[in-house]
């Protein structure tokens, strides 16, 4: 009797923190407001909270790129209403991490959803409902014919994560970099999920030698940015990355090379998500000594 109430009680307890969990999510996302910004032509991108989301919109219907998190699904459903159509017919995942795919169960109902095949794993690895995973995936690229164009993910192998893509618009000269692009701040590279610091550079390379001067490049995180915009990241994040990897060759401690640090130059690169000791720990960890 008594082990019966104490069971009634652990239950009532969980049930109040989980509701208490849901609740504090929620309130979270209470003040967020999604904001269109035009890109170009038939593309938008929304800036909520989380990823950036990109939207075609046109004659075939609305295809958006990423979701940010559940508890926002119905703001970024209002705001797309106001381009066309509040039920996208694909969705386009980036990368699996939740403030991208958060509002997969809730889209993915209605929506065709489209990643890596690798993004479909890390979803299944994290029990996620049926609906918010990718019902078509791919390895290397996949093309889906909209609204007039291709539009093509290309797998960045290694990269952020081990399930990331790109997305390139054929006829708007627009990229959507997902989290291969922080604009104006140190990137958030996920070593424990298939992230490498090499491969991240390496996926940047190619993504620059692949656009145009005027292509409108699209970050995951950070404003609409342009392709000098896109350049000077990587350049930051490859002169940062050897600046540390010198400092690791002379037998420097990772504490000493935060205390050391990376100059003046870089400060304002270290005020948002990721400050310069988060990215000075990551590189060190990335690379072999
Ligand atoms: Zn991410």
């Amino acid at each position: 009797m008594k082990f019966r109430q104490s069971v009634t009680a652990i239950m009532l307890i969980s049930a109040m923190s989980f509701a208490a969990s849901v609740l504090a999510q929620a309130d979270r996302f209470a003040n967020v407001s999604i904001e269109t910004v035009p890109v170009r032509g038939k593309i938008s991108m929304l800036i909520g909270s989380g990823g950036n989301i990109g939207v075609s919109a046109g004659e075939d219907g609305v295809l958006i790129i990423d979701d940010q998190y559940a508890p926002l699904a119905s703001k970024i459903k209002a705001a797309l209403a106001e381009l066309g159509s509040d039920t996208p017919k694909f969705l386009l995942n980036t990368h699996f991490h939740g403030d991208h795919t958060g509002g997969n169960a809730d889209f993915g109902a209605a929506s065709i959803i489209v990643a890596h095949e690798n993004v479909r794993g890390r979803l299944l690895g994290e029990n996620s409902p049926a609906s918010a995973l990718p019902v078509i995936t791919f390895d290397d690229d996949v093309t889906v014919h909209f609204n007039g164009e291709d539009i093509t993910l290309i797998y960045m192998p290694n990269g952020h994560t081990d399930t990331d893509s790109v997305v390139m618009f054929s006829e708007s000269n627009v990229i959507h970099m997902g989290d291969h692009f922080f604009n104006g701040g140190f990137p958030f590279i996920d070593l424990g999920n298939g992230g490498t610091v090499q491969g991240y550079i390496r996926n940047l390379e190619k993504a620059l030698s692949w656009i145009e001067e005027d292509t409108a490049v699209i970050p995951g995180h950070g404003p609409l940015g342009t392709k000098a915009e896109l350049l000077s990241f990587y350049n930051v994040v490859k002169d940062t990355s050897i600046a540390i990897r010198v400092m690791k060759s002379q037998q420097k401690s990772k504490e000493e090379i935060v205390a050391a640090g990376l100059g003046a130059e870089y400060a304002s690169w270290g005020t948002g998500f990721i400050n310069e000791q988060s990215w000075i720990e990551t590189v060190f960890d990335s690379y072999p000594r």
